[in-house]
């Protein structure tokens, strides 16, 4: 399945694959940016001359650690942590940490290297960087975590300030898991130093509409995929994977936009309403009782709960994943194409495989990728910084309508370079181009960083 690389990258590629054995997740990452600078290279040698895209490949920095704590029970256990400091040329590292028992330094970086181009492309002054934890947040009660992160933040805050590095949440870590960590911070480093965290509460610095950013963002992408066909979302039949923040808020923009969200899901399966989705019903389920989304069906009688299967066996217009990596493999793409659908956007990082998107592509299916479809997260991460700095609190609304805008920003950026790269609506080759660019003039500007 493997296509071969131009034979400028071919060699970088090689590179990074013995510099880095065994991260596959990297790698996936690295090549598909890869596979579309073939063009940029033609079109600027001095980049390749300066060996940009070898340094890009490179973390600027990364640290790993060891986080012991003690469980309530008084019985120590050791994890480890990880922050790659990936690239600061467009300003400090910002990004998220997850805490999953999968993580380990491939999957980091994978994220990291990501994060590098999504934040370029929101046009706002933030690098790239990811952090996390293979600590498996599941069952530990409240005390446990607050230990954890504690002990985590013991260590990090040395690498950390709002001018160094900004970590935010991810996938395990919420609000709650960001009090915990900013409290350490405070303590170790004696500053209040808001902006070093974003995702906070509204207490205590953080942003309206932060917690919808992801999910809304996403939305707000794929309308203007639709609105660049003249086409829109009202009418349209949803399936979106996952039921946590970034799945949420997604389903809570297309309701209001105008879809019929029919199906979401957990690791445990997914349910599907063809009346739509009772989205109170899934918030109180998720975020309150923090039951399994099977759970679903008690209340609404008429929905069903598929265990074991994938959730885009279910029919839909839109496909949204929301879950996590490689969640979407070339047989779903197979299922979704044969059903008639139309549209892809990427809530998660990089949830769909390179297979699956071939296959989108060659049936036309409009594809939006991570980098440009969930950038709304890190975006409103960037507003609330703004907002610290200036030590200011914005509406709601004012909020939720610069996130829009950055979004719109966004996909013109992508749809304008991929026709001016030559792959007119290939959102993949827009959103890797332009954010390649833009990181590699600062970088050029700056010297050999
Ligand atoms: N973890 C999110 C992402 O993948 C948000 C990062 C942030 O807000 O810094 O972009």
């Amino acid at each position: 399945m493997n296509r071969t690389l131009d034979e400028r990258l071919d060699p970088i590629y090689r590179d990074v694959l013995r510099r880095n054995a065994g991260e596959e997740e990297f790698h996936q990452a690295v090549r598909e940016v890869l596979e579309t600078l073939g063009p940029v290279l033609s079109k600027y040698p001095e980049l390749g001359e300066k060996k940009v895209i070898q340094r890009i490949c490179e973390p600027e920095r990364q640290i790993i650690f060891r986080i012991p704590w003690q469980d309530d029970s008084g019985e120590i256990h050791i994890n480890r942590g990880f922050r790659v400091q990936f690239n600061s040329a467009l300003g400090p590292y910002k990004g998220g940490t997850r805490f999953h028992p999968s993580v380990d330094l491939g999957i980091i970086k994978f994220l990291g290297f990501e994060q590098i181009f999504k934040n370029a492309l929101t046009g706002l002054p933030i690098g790239g960087g990811k952090g996390g934890s293979d600590f498996d947040p599941k069952g530990r009660s409240d005390d446990e975590i607050m230990r954890f992160c504690q002990s985590l933040m013991t260590e990090l805050y040395r690498h950390l300030g709002e001018y160094t590095d900004v970590p935010a949440g991810d996938i395990g870590v919420g609000q709650r898991e960001i009090g915990y960590m900013f409290g350490q911070y405070k303590r170790m480093a004696n500053r209040y130093e808001s902006a070093v965290l974003t995702g906070k509460g509204l207490d205590w610095g953080g942003s309206r509409a932060r917690k919808e950013a992801t999910g809304y963002g996403t939305v707000f992408f794929a309308q203007q995929m639709l609105k660049a066909k003249s086409d829109s979302l009202e009418g349209k039949t949803c399936v979106v994977s996952g039921s946590g923040n970034v799945a949420v808020y997604a389903m809570e923009k297309a309701i209001q936009r105008g879809a019929k969200v029919i199906a979401c899901s957990d690791s445990s399966g997914y349910i599907v309403d063809e009346k739509g989705i009772d989205l109170d019903l899934v918030k109180r389920i998720k975020e309150v009782e923090r039951r399994r989304i099977s759970a679903y069906t008690e209340s609404r009688k008429h929905a069903k709960f598929v265990g074991q299967q994938p959730i885009w066996e279910v029919k839909c217009d839109v496909a949204l994943p929301c879950a996590t990596q490689n969640e979407l493999n070339g047989k779903h793409a197979k299922l979704l194409v044969e059903n008639g659908c139309i549209l892809v956007a990427e809530g998660a990082n990089m949830p769909t495989t390179p297979e699956a998107i071939r296959l989108f592509r060659d049936a036309e299916v409009l594809f939006g990728p991570g980098k440009a479809a969930n950038a709304g997260g890190v975006a409103t991460s960037a507003l609330e910084m703004q907002q610290n700095a200036s030590r200011d609190s914005w509406s709601f609304e004012y909020t939720e309508q610069r996130l829009e805008e950055i979004m719109v920003n966004i996909h013109r950026r992508c749809y304008e370079t991929a026709e001016e790269f030559g792959s007119p609506g290939n959102y993949v080759v827009g959103a890797n181009v332009a954010g390649f660019l833009k990181v590699s003039r600062a970088m050029l500007a700056m010297g050999l960083i």
